[in-house]
C-alpha cells in the first residue's frame, strides 16, 4: 500500500514537471514569436493565446472529471451495499473530493445523494448523456434538485464488469466554475466563455468584458463581419474545431477566437475588444511571466491539495476498510468467527491437511426451542446464553478446528476424529458443559454429524448435509444426534430436482388449487367459505403439500405460489360475482416469507383491483408459529391487511409456542384450532384445554374454527364446546374448484 502510495505521488511530481515544462516551453515560444510580431500578426497571435486558454480550462475540467472517474471506481457494487454502506460511501468521497455534493445516479435514474438524499433524475442530461453515451459530462449552471446554489454536476460513467451501471455526479458551485475559466490573459481584457454547439453561451467567468448573462446567444446578438457567419456556423459543434471572427457588440468591435474541447461538445470562446489587442502586444512579456507563474502556482497549489486529499482519503479508506473487514469476520453477539470467516477457514485448514492425515466431521447443533428460552428468561439473557455456549465450544477446540454461530441458535463446528468415539467424546462434554454451565434453563442441543470424506468438497454442500442429519432429529426430550446416510442424499438429490423443475411446472399449469369448505357447527348444511390449498399435478401424479412446500419456504419460491393461488382464487371471485353469485369467503395460506416483502399486502391488494374483487372476500392464513418469530413484523402487516379489508387468522393454533395473550392486541378474525388437539377426543385435559381456547378467543371477539374434523364424535363436542366452525374430511375433502361450485352453487343462489 504504501509503495502504491509513493508511486502515486511520483505521478504527481512527474506530472508537475511535465506541466512546468509545457509552460515554460510555450512562454519560450511565446516570447520567440511576439519579439517578431508585427501589427498584423496580433489576430494570429491573440488566437494562438486563446487556444492555450482553451486547453488550460479544458484540463482544469478533465481535471475535476478525472477526479470523480476515480472515485467512481468505489462504485461499482454501489447497489450491492446496504443502505448504511451506500450513505458512508457517498458521504466519503463527497468529504474528501471537496465538491459541494456527490449523487450515484442507478440505471433507472434513481438518485441517492450524499446531502439530500433520493430523487429521480431520470431525465437529467448529466445522467442521460453518460448513461446512454458512455460519456464524461459537464452541465451548465442549474438548480440543483437538491439546492437552490447554482451548481455545475460533473458526471461520469460507472462501469461495472464492463457495463454501464449507472453514473456519478459531482456537484461543484457555479461560483468556482467560473473561477476555473477565468484565465486573466491580455492583462485581464479579453473575456473566455463556454459556449455550446448551438452558439449559446453557458459559462460565463468572473471577468465578463461583454456584460452578458448565461443562455446569450453571441452569434446571434451579435453582427459578424460579413462573410464569417456560415463559416463559424459550420464550425459549431464539429470535433476539433477551431476558428475566429470578428463581430459588433453594442457599438464596439470584437475579436473572438474559439476552439472545441471534447467535453459536453463544448467550445471555449475568448473575446477581447479590436483596439486591445495591439495595446496589449507591447506588454507581452509581462504578460507571459504572469500567466506562467499564476498557473504554475495554481496548479501546483491545486496538485497539492489533491496530493494530500488522495492520501488523506486513502488512509481514511484503509481504516474503514479495515474496520469492515473485521465487521464482515466477527460475529457480533459472540465475538467468535462469522459464517463467511468460518468458510474460509474451513477452506484453508483443508488447503493446509496433508491427504489421508486427518479426518474431519462437520457439525450443524442447534438449541431446541431457543425460542421458549427467549420467552421465558428475556432477550439479554437468552443472548447471554449463546454468548456462553459459544464459549464453550471455543474451549474444547483444537489446533486446525473451528467454529460458527449463523443465525441465532445454530451453530458449525469444524472437528478432528479418528473414530466415532472422539465424536461422541467431544459431544459429550459439550452437552455436560452445557448442563453445569448453563443453570438458568434446560438446553436441548440437537447435532446433525457429517463425516467429510473427501477435503476438495465445497464447504456449503457440506453444511448442507449436517443441516440434513440434524433436520431428522424429531422433537426430543433429550440432547441428541444424528449421522447424515446416504438416504438423506436422495432427499437432497430430490430437493434439487423439484428446484430445477419448479419455475418451469408453474409455468406450464402443473399447480392447481383446491377448495376445502368450511362449515357453520350451529348449522351443518351449511357452508360458510372455503380454504384454498395449493396441489401439484405432474406426469398424471399429484405431489402432495408436504413434498414441496417445506422445499419452497427454504428456497422462497412459496411467495410465488402463495401469489399465484391468491390470483386464481380472485379470478374465480370474479366469475362468480359476475354471476351474481352469493359470495363466501375464501382463505388462502400465506407462507412467512412473504412478511419480508415490503410490497406483501400491496399486491395482494393490486391483484384484488386488477379483478375488481372486494378485498373481504379473501381471508389471509397465517401459520402461528410466525407470532412467535417476529410480533412486530407481524403486528404492522396484519394491520396493512386489516386497512385494506381483508380477513385474518391464525393457521394451526396449538402448534406453535405462542399464547393468546400474545395476540391478543392483534386484529385477527379467526383462530383455527389446529387438529392436534382432537386426536384424542376422549381425553379430558385436551378438551378442557380446547374449552379454555375457545373461550379465550370469544373474550377477544375472534371466531373460531377447527381444522380435520374426521368425526362425528368430534363434531359433536366442538359443538357443545361453541366452537363456531369446523373442516375436515367427516364434511368434505379439498376438492377441484368446479366440485366446489357444484357443492356450493348448484342451486345457483342469487346474492339476495
Ligand atoms: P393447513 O393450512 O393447515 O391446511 C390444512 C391441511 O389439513 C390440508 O393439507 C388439508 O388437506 C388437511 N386436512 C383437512 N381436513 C383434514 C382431515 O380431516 N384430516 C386430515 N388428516 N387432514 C385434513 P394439505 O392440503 O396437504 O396442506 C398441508 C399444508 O400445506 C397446509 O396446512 C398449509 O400449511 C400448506 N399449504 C397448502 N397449500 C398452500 C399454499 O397455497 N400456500 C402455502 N403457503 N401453504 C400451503
Ligand atoms: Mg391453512
Ligand atoms: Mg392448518
Amino acid at each position: 500500500m504504501k509503495s502504491a502510495i509513493k508511486s502515486g505521488k511520483m505521478k504527481y511530481i512527474a506530472v508537475l514537471s511535465l506541466i512546468t515544462a509545457a509552460f515554460v516551453l510555450i512562454s519560450v515560444f511565446y516570447l520567440f514569436g511576439v519579439s517578431i510580431v508585427l501589427e498584423e500578426d496580433n489576430r494570429i497571435y491573440f488566437d494562438e493565446i486563446a487556444f492555450e486558454t482553451a486547453n488550460t480550462v479544458e484540463s482544469r475540467l478533465n481535471n475535476l472529471l478525472n477526479s470523480i472517474r476515480n472515485y467512481s471506481y468505489r462504485f461499482t457494487e454501489f447497489e450491492g451495499l446496504t443502505e448504511a454502506e451506500q450513505n458512508t460511501l457517498l458521504h466519503e468521497t463527497a468529504n474528501a473530493s471537496g465538491f459541494h455534493d456527490f449523487v450515484y445516479i442507478n440505471a433507472d435514474g434513481n438518485a441517492l445523494s450524499a446531502r439530500y438524499g433520493e430523487a429521480v433524475l431520470s431525465n437529467r442530461d448529466y445522467f442521460r448523456n453518460p448513461f446512454l453515451l458512455g460519456t464524461d459530462y459537464v452541465s451548465v449552471g442549474i438548480v440543483g434538485h437538491f439546492t437552490t446554489e447554482v451548481m455545475n454536476m460533473f458526471s461520469v460513467p460507472v462501469l461495472s464488469k464492463g457495463e454501464i451501471s449507472g453514473v456519478l455526479s459531482g456537484a461543484l458551485e457555479s461560483v468556482y466554475v467560473k473561477e476555473l475559466i477565468n484565465t486573466d490573459t491580455f492583462d485581464g481584457k479579453s473575456s473566455s466563455y463556454i459556449m455550446n454547439s448551438e452558439g449559446l453561451i453557458l459559462l460565463i467567468p468572473n471577468n465578463d468584458i461583454l456584460n452578458i448573462d448565461a443562455g446569450f446567444s453571441l452569434l446571434e446578438m451579435a453582427e459578424l463581419t460579413s462573410g464569417s457567419e456560415d463559416a463559424v456556423f459550420e464550425l459549431l459543434g464539429a470535433n476539433n474545431a477551431f476558428g475566429n471572427f470578428s463581430f459588433t457588440f453594442e457599438n464596439e468591435n470584437y475579436f473572438a477566437s474559439f476552439k472545441s474541447i471534447g467535453i459536453s461538445e463544448w467550445m471555449v470562446i475568448t473575446v477581447i475588444r479590436t483596439g486591445d489587442i495591439a495595446a496589449v502586444t507591447f506588454n507581452v512579456f509581462g504578460m507571459v511571466v504572469i500567466f506562467t507563474f499564476i498557473s504554475m502556482l495554481i496548479t501546483s497549489v491545486a496538485i497539492i491539495i489533491l496530493g494530500i486529499r488522495h492520501w488523506v482519503f486513502n488512509k481514511k479508506f484503509r481504516e474503514t476498510s479495515d474496520e469492515r473487514d473485521n465487521f464482515k469476520n466477527t460475529d457480533l453477539l459472540t465475538g467468535g468467527p462469522s459464517f463467511d470467516k468460518f468458510i474460509t477457514n474451513v477452506v484453508d485448514i483443508f488447503d493446509k491437511t496433508e491427504p489421508d492425515t486427518g479426518t474431519y466431521a462437520m457439525i450443524s447443533m442447534d438449541i431446541n426451542k431457543f425460542r421458549t428460552v427467549n420467552d421465558h428468561l428475556g432477550h439479554d439473557e437468552g443472548s447471554r446464553i449463546l454468548i456462553k455456549l459459544s464459549e464453550l465450544i471455543q474451549r474444547n477446540l483444537t489446533e486446525n478446528e473451528t467454529y460458527t454461530r449463523k443465525n441465532a441458535d445454530s451453530f458449525y463446528i469444524l472437528i478432528k476424529y479418528v473414530s466415532d468415539i472422539d465424536i461422541f467424546g467431544r459431544l459429550d462434554t459439550l452437552i455436560n458443559d452445557t448442563y453445569y454451565q448453563v443453570e438458568e434453563f434446560k438446553l436441548i442441543l440437537s447435532f446433525g454429524i457429517y463425516k467429510i470424506d473427501d477435503l476438495t468438497m465445497d464447504v456449503r454442500s457440506i453444511i448442507d448435509r449436517a443441516d440434513l442429519a440434524r433436520r431428522t432429529i424429531k422433537d426430543n426430550n433429550e440432547s441428541s444426534y444424528a449421522f447424515f446416510d446416504d438416504n438423506m442424499l436422495t432427499k437432497i438429490r430430490e430437493e434439487k430436482r423439484i428446484e430445477s423443475i419448479m419455475e418451469f411446472a408453474l409455468e406450464s399449469n402443473e399447480f392447481k388449487v383446491y377448495l376445502q369448505p368450511k362449515y357453520d357447527l350451529n348449522n351443518h348444511t351449511y357452508i360458510i367459505g372455503a380454504e384454498a390449498l395449493v396441489r401439484w399435478f405432474r406426469d398424471g401424479k399429484m405431489i402432495p403439500p408436504g413434498g414441496f412446500i417445506p422445499i419452497f419456504e427454504r428456497n422462497g419460491f412459496i411467495v410465488k405460489i402463495d401469489r399465484f393461488v391468491f390470483e386464481e382464487v380472485c379470478k374465480q371471485q370474479k366469475i362468480w360475482l359476475n354471476r351474481g353469485y352469493e359470495m363466501r369467503t375464501i382463505s388462502v395460506n400465506m407462507s412467512r416469507m412473504n412478511l419480508q416483502e415490503p410490497r406483501f399486502v400491496r399486491d395482494l391488494y393490486e391483484i384484488c383491483t386488477k379483478y375488481n374483487v372486494p378485498t373481504k372476500y379473501f381471508e389471509i392464513e397465517i401459520t402461528e408459529s410466525v407470532a412467535f418469530e417476529n410480533l412486530e413484523t407481524l403486528t404492522r402487516v396484519f394491520n396493512e391487511l386489516k386497512n385494506y379489508g381483508f380477513h385474518i387468522s391464525i393457521d394451526d393454533f396449538g402448534t406453535g409456542y405462542s399464547s393468546l395473550n400474545m395476540l391478543k392486541n392483534l386484529p385477527v378474525d379467526v383462530l383455527k384450532i389446529d387438529r392436534s388437539f382432537l386426536a384424542d377426543a376422549k381425553d379430558e385435559r385436551a378438551n378442557n384445554i380446547i374449552s379454555h381456547v375457545i373461550s379465550l378467543a370469544l373474550s377477544l371477539h375472534m371466531k373460531t374454527i377447527c381444522e380435520g374434523i374426521e368425526t362425528e364424535e368430534q363434531v359433536n363436542l366442538l359443538s357443545g364446546l361453541n366452537c363456531d366452525m369446523a373442516q375436515g374430511f367427516y364434511f368434505a375433502r379439498p376438492m377441484p374448484i368446479d366440485d366446489y361450485e357444484k357443492l356450493l352453487y348448484s342451486d345457483n343462489k342469487v346474492t339476495s
